[in-house]
């Protein structure tokens, strides 16, 4: 399996292209665009029947087998049945098996034959989705790191969900460390709890005196300097990588199998989103050809990709109209792997996506409605690859998490309620709704308190985490002395 950059010229597209472990420790291509399959591998009919009997880890294997063609088939096995452990993904609720990983809950059967099924995909470490990949992305850079005798220090700044996850995944991994910046005294204190309690050796957690922009301004000032970025050997983990994506196609696989009893029965899924990268997953299974109906992005009211879905118009925001809401994880101003949808969009033309990138660059955004003087008609086709969208505001996460805990008696997290919010907006008879649960309530318990007048409910092992010691240093936002901290730490 070849690899191509999004934005690759059609002439340069053969000679330039690479294989998994080439870009697994890697972000963007060099041309500034994303790395895509040559060709998206396909499923047959039988496969499917085999894979409805198959464990998550099993299923992972192959999946990922068919992507990561470089990596021997065994190694590739042990990987992902080391990953997808009942006691990694331990926290399920109540009546849910852990052994399932992402196990499906029914939430209500319609009398007209609609249906409204959640995928739990935040039973693991950090009660997020992000631990579905991240915790593969551990394993497969430990596992290539040693084979290559080399290193890595990651290096990064997060507002919460991504920085913990990442912490989670690589602490105790030989030859890999973490230094994760965050906003000093910014995150809740939950959030604060579970990144700062980590004592591993090899986990740095930075508290900048400042807003989460600042850190991310030192993360871009010192990714910038390109001799020290080689020398300390500084890679990332944002949602643009590869390798997340495609750990993410695996529980739509997973959420579809399940739902059903064979390859004739139709399934929609909504997605909690923000920088598209669980629903590139959801597109990619389908291009793959898992029979998903709709794909239906949920937005806050954050809603670059809302507009997109109803208008064709792509528009980001300035940081002064990226609104600060009660489901953080969704607040972006654009959502950095649309790209790739935009490619296959577009009839995977590389010239066109990486004009209409730069035209976001320099005007803010392009238009495909087809309308005069718009960047193209492609709008038309989106009907095609199955997308629908919809958003909610503060007030409807409230009202959803009242519903769903009186209707359903369980409580969900404020991301997971735009999810229902929309689905609902969504459902059709004779298709079952998936709605992807990307974080537990326990996270986000300020919001429940608001909704249910009572703390969301916490997993065994988190009760009283604030009171756990916590490793940090503070610093201000000096990129000098950012990286002499880092040197000093790494040693290199
Ligand atoms: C990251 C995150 C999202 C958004 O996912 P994308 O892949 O960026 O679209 C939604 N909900 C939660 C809880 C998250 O942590």
């Amino acid at each position: 399996m070849q690899y191509v950059s999004t934005r690759a010229a059609a002439s340069a597209a053969s000679s330039s292209s690479q294989q998994f472990s080439d870009i697994l420790l890697g972000g963007l291509a060099a041309d500034g665009g994303l790395f895509l399959p040559t060709a998206y591998p396909q499923v047959t009919g039988a496969e499917l029947d085999a894979w409805r009997q198959l464990s998550y880890a099993d299923l992972a294997y192959e999946i990922l087998k068919k992507f990561a063609t470089d990596i021997p088939e065994a190694d590739l096995r042990a990987l992902t049945a080391k990953t997808y452990t009942k006691e990694v993904y331990k926290n399920a609720r109540k009546g849910e098996k852990a052994s399932q990983i992402t196990p499906l809950r029914v939430l209500e059967e319609g009398a007209n034959g609609t249906k409204l099924v959640l995928q739990a995909l935040s039973n693991g470490p950090t009660l997020a989705f992000k631990d579905m990949a991240m915790q593969l992305l551990g394993n497969l850079f430990e596992y290539t790191l040693a084979k290559h005798n080399a290193q890595l220090n990651i290096f990064g700044a997060t507002s919460g969900d991504t920085g913990s996850a990442a912490e989670y995944a690589m602490r105790g991994k030989k030859g890999i460390r973490v230094f994760m910046l965050s906003p000093h005294k910014k995150m809740s204190a939950f959030q604060t709890a579970q990144m700062f309690s980590l004592q591993d050796p090899n986990i740095f957690n930075i508290a900048i005196e400042g807003v989460f922009d600042d850190a991310q301004d030192m993360v871009k000032a010192v990714s910038n300097d390109l001799p020290f970025k080689a020398k300390q050997k500084i890679g990332t983990v944002n949602s643009i990588n590869w390798a997340r994506v495609v750990a993410q196609v695996v529980y739509y696989f997973r959420g579809y199998l399940s739902a059903t009893t064979s390859n004739d029965q139709k399934v929609s899924f909504t997605v909690p989103s923000g920088n598209f990268g669980n629903i590139c997953a959801g597109h990619i299974a389908r291009m793959m050809g898992l029979p998903i109906d709709k794909l239906v992005a949920a937005t806050n009211e954050n809603d670059v990709l809302d507009e997109f879905f109803r208008t064709g118009v792509y528009r980001v925001r300035k940081s002064s109209e990226t609104y600060h809401t009660s489901s953080p994880s969704m607040d972006i101003s654009k959502a950095s792997n649309f790209e790739r949808f935009i490619y296959d969009l577009v009839g995977r033309d590389g010239d066109r996506t990486r004009a209409l990138f730069q035209k976001v660059e320099t005007h803010g955004g392009f238009d495909l409605s087809g309308k005069p003087g718009s960047d193209g008609d492609e709008f038309k086709l989106v009907a095609k690859y199955g997308f629908k969208s919809g958003k909610s505001t503060h007030e409807d996460r409230l009202n959803t998490i009242r519903d769903v805990a009186d209707d359903y008696g369980i409580v969900i997290d404020t991301h997971t309620a735009d999810g229902i919010k929309v689905a609902r907006e969504n459902l059709e008879p004779g298709v079952t709704m998936i709605v992807l649960e990307t974080a537990l309530a326990a996270k986000f318990n300020e919001t429940i308190l608001d909704a249910l007048g009572e703390d969301a409910e916490r997993p065994e092992g988190f009760e009283n985490i604030e009171d756990l010691p916590q490793k940090f240093v503070v610093m201000p936002p000096d990129v000098e002395k950012m990286k002499a901290y880092i040197a000093a730490n790494t040693g290199l």
